[in-house]
């Protein structure tokens, strides 16, 4: 199969390396940016397809934990290639599909290459430690070693680098994988294993099997599913470490959504704040996770700034993603029209002063699709307020204001979450206060808080991740490290004086 059929396409499972059409009902992928237009029909999968999958991937685990991990590198160089040379398609195929503009298409596939590049480029670093023992004839190593098939469960609004951020270290260290895509996504997940199988991975090694959150919490219930690699929201995050509590050998790593923000400083470069918060709240309609739901201003300077915002808001070129002048396209469903309206309202109902009234976009051009035009309001912080500490996953952001940098870092941390920081000043002591003081996983000087980079770590702290970060981090979750003691001695000598004559 190659990456990327004719439309719609005809979804399909893959189990020990067969395209299978699946016993269970089928559900479509639509455009969100034209309803009518189907991207594909998928099966939903059964109990017994999961079932199968995972059997699959066991009995793939252990021929595939004992090729060389520089064999199972050189696979993903040739998955490298085959990515270069599809990247255009794929684009097309995801702004077709998950509604983002074709620039920021391009921008995913080739962040998950440079995933499938890092990926390929540690495979001949070293992988473990030499350590000294108590003990002079005795050499002590730390290896690492797979833990075997890992469940990846995803998003749709990464459905390329978040699934290769999880996909790429967990079949490098030698794990074998159960992968979900979102019910929303379908077709660039089944593209990306058309790819993996094209580049080589044996049966069995990655699996494929579609549909709703059901078929992720049949994987997630599966206790011979070692590893769940979930990205996604809290609310799924938290129910799959409540069901896998019990299973004392799984691990999970959940990354999961935020409430993040830009602070502007009293000496902030104005030109530069307003531009890092537009593409904070507004760049993928608001929808990823490190989105900034709120911006801090300095009162200072909160008129100027709020007045050129939203003179940009209003002018941003929100339209077809397959239109290379979209600057963002529409959100992803009904549902998040639903949510977001919700959420515009209830800042209102909360005190909210609405200074861009966005909403659903009704006009011709836009009807067709889910398009929400942006919502901005200015609010005083306040506690209890929900509008300002939930995730809106959506255009909707909060200008508030604060009088001193101390205020300004209790603010940000007064969410649930924390994932992504922007601070714009010019002063290298307020930079520090607040790296010292707030709690983030990926912060940012003088830059939107979105923009991450594979080769660093991903992944929030409180409800935004459980420890365990993505992409280049990912590798402490996918493999334990073994202890490995080695005498080149003649007689048994133990470490900290333990006695070994046994008269
Ligand atoms: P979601 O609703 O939590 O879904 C994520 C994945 O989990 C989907 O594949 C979903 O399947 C599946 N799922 C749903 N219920 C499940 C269950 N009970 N057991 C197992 N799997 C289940 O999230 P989303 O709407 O796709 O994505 C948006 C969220 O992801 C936002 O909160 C965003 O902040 C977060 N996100 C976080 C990061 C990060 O790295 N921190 C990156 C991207 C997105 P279906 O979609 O098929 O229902």
């Amino acid at each position: 199969m190659t990456a990327v059929t004719a439309l719609p396409m005809p979804g399909k499972h893959y189990l020990r390396g067969r395209w299978l059409e699946g016993a269970g009902e089928r559900f479509e992928s639509r455009n969100p940016a034209r309803w009518s237009e189907v991207i594909g029909i998928f099966p939903q999968a059964t109990a017994a397809e999961v079932d199968q999958a995972v059997c699959a991937a066991r009995d793939a685990y252990p021929a595939w934990r004992r090729t060389s991990r520089i064999y199972r590198a050189e696979l993903f160089d040739r998955l490298a290639q085959l990515i270069k040379a599809e990247t255009e398609s794929l684009a097309v195929l995801m702004a077709r599909e998950c509604g983002k503009v074709l620039n920021e298409c391009r921008a995913e596939i080739i962040e998950g290459l440079h995933m499938v590049q890092y990926v390929f480029g540690t495979a001949r670093m070293p992988m473990g430690e030499v350590l000294a023992s108590e003990i002079a004839e005795k050499d002590a190593y730390v290896r690492r070693k797979p833990r075997g098939v890992a469940a990846v469960i995803t998003p749709w609004n990464f459905p390329f680098a978040v699934p290769l951020w999880m996909l790429g270290p967990s079949l490098l260290e030698g794990n074998t994988v159960v992968y979900k895509p979102s019910e929303d996504t379908p077709a660039i997940g089944q593209a990306l294993v058309a790819l993996l199988e094209r580049a080589g991975f044996p049966p069995g090694v990655i699996n494929l099997v579609h549909g709703a959150g059901e078929v992720g919490e049949l994987l997630v219930r599966d206790p011979r599913v070692n590893l769940v690699l979930f990205t996604g929201s809290y609310e799924v995050g938290a129910r799959i470490q409540q069901i896998s509590a019990g299973m004392v050998d799984r691990i999970c790593a959940c990354e999961m959504g935020s409430k993040s923000a830009v602070i502007v400083c009293a000496d902030a470069r104005l030109d530069l704040a307003v531009t890092a918060s537009i593409l904070s709240a507004f760049k993928t309609s608001g929808q990823r996770c490190v989105s900034a739901g709120r911006i801090l201003v300095h009162e200072k300077r909160l008129e100027e700034f709020a007045q050129r915002f939203v003179e940009l808001a209003r002018r941003l070129n929100i339209g077809d993603p397959l239109d290379e002048r979209s600057f963002t396209g529409p959100v992803i469903n009904e549902a998040a029209v639903r949510k977001i309206s919700y959420y515009n309202q209830l800042a209102r109902e909360e005190g909210g002063q609405v200074l861009l009234d966005g909403g659903r976009m009704l006009d011709e051009a836009h009807r067709d699709g889910w398009y929400m035009s942006p919502f901005v309001y200015r609010i005083q912080h306040r506690p209890q307020i929900r509008c300002i500490r939930e995730e809106v996953f959506g255009p909707h952001v909060a200008l508030i204001p604060f009088s001193t940098n101390e205020e300004a870092a209790a603010i940000y941390n007064d969410t649930d979450y924390g994932l992504s920081l922007a601070v714009i000043t010019e002063d290298y002591r307020a930079m520090r206060f607040f790296r010292e003081e707030c709690d983030f996983g990926m912060g940012y000087v003088n830059l939107p808080c979105i923009g991450a980079e594979v080769h660093l770590p991903f992944g929030g702290v409180k409800k935004s991740g459980n420890g365990r970060p993505s992409a280049a981090g990912l590798i402490e979750t996918v493999t334990h490290r073994a202890a490995w003691t080695v005498n080149h001695g003649w007689e048994i000598r133990m470490a900290q004086g333990l006695k070994t004559d046994l008269d």
